[in-house]
């Protein structure tokens, strides 16, 4: 299996990236030698900006703003409009999208964790019975962990398989919630998937793109997590689909961030619902917000930018809003079955 490993070949390179907040960062932004920084964080981290901002001046000698608005990945940076005067960033929390790199010198700090013992889990998957061949995935926070559970889940009878996704991963064996193309090229070779991270989130967009049964553990708690009800997912994306089925007016959301925009699948939406004889217009900004979407005379929204919007906050929303692929199945061009995760490249 790889290790987390440097760009592969054939790869855009990827920007700078650093395990932590440290010398290493530190020494890294000073001989970058920028006039002004803008940081950025995600919203499980804000509490710690202002002090890492207070920090980075220091260290650097450099002005930093704080960017408010968190990030929900490295697919949205700070804008040259939320921040005109930095000539560098530091994004807190994610790994660079390869294939998707801010214009402006960004710097990813991944904020990797040494958490987590690889034998301890290996015992807990054997005890749990789960299926000998597994494929790993990891969030980037634990991406580390994976080579060592490897070793560990073989010493247990287990085998671990770590995949190599397309250019928007950065690493072998990475989650992202748009992309598990590194987990789909193991699926033949596993009987489930398990994820080391936190949270559901992944572990649903891993079930619904790989049609295999994953289960999930926190290195910081060491407790296996119950795998994922994945029919029960695609059976609420069915209704979502069904409801916007007799939808005439489609508005198609096309998001302005670097890492969210597709415009050219957008415009090929608009003429396939076009093609059907129902009306749809394209509607930008920024962040999807459920809100500017109030009071619009549309009937349903098909959405190109984060495919986890429409998966994870669909509901939220006062009218029906679908992934591209879902979009297709209500104009009846994709069967329902078998369903299609709306996988980012
Ligand atoms: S598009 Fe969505 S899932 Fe993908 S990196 Fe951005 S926030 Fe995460």
């Amino acid at each position: 299996m790889d290790a987390p490993a440097a760009t592969p070949p054939g790869q855009v390179p990827a920007a700078p990236t650093f395990a932590t907040v440290g010398p290493e960062l530190f020494a890294a932004v000073r001989a970058a030698a920028p006039k002004r920084i803008v940081l950025q964080v995600p919203a499980g981290l804000v509490r710690d900006a202002h002090e890492l901002a207070a920090r980075l001046r220091t260290e650097v000698g450099t002005p930093v703003d704080v960017a408010a608005r968190a990030c929900f990945g490295a697919c949205d940076p700070p804008s040259r409009d939320e921040a005109p005067r930095a000539d560098l960033a530091v994004v807190l929390g994610h790994a660079p999208i390869p294939n998707a790199l801010p214009a402006r010198r960004t710097f990813f700090v991944e904020m990797r964790s040494d958490v987590g013992d690889p034998d301890a889990i290996a015992r807990v998957v054997r005890d749990a019975d789960l299926p000998r061949r597994l494929g790993l995935v990891a969030s980037v926070q634990h991406l580390d962990l994976v080579p060592t559970l490897a070793v560990a889940l073989e010493r247990v009878g287990y085998t671990g398989v770590v995949g190599r996704g397309d250019r928007r991963l950065a690493y072998p064996a990475q989650a992202l919630g748009c992309n598990y193309t590194g987990a789909e090229a193991t699926r033949d070779a596993v009987d489930a998937f398990l994820f080391v991270g936190s949270g559901r989130f992944h572990p649903i967009g891993l079930a619904l793109a790989v049609d295999r049964p994953v289960w999930s553990i926190d290195p910081f708690r060491g407790v296996l997590e119950a795998p994922i009800d994945r029919a029960s997912i695609v059976r609420r994306r069915q209704l979502a689909v069904a409801a916007a089925r007799d939808a005439r007016r489609w508005g198609v959301l096309v998001s302005t961030f670097v890492g969210q925009m597709r415009m050219p699948s957008a415009l090929a939406l608009q003429e396939r619902a076009r093609s059907r004889g129902r009306e749809a217009e394209i509607l930008l900004a920024d962040r999807i917000d459920g809100r500017d979407l109030e009071g619009r005379s549309f009937d349903a929204y098909v959405s190109t930018a984060c495919p986890r919007i429409a998966i994870d906050d669909g509901p939220n929303y006062a009218k029906p809003l679908l992934t591209p692929p879902e979009f297709l199945m209500a104009l009846g061009e994709l069967p329902l079955e078998p369903y299609r995760f709306d996988t980012f490249h």
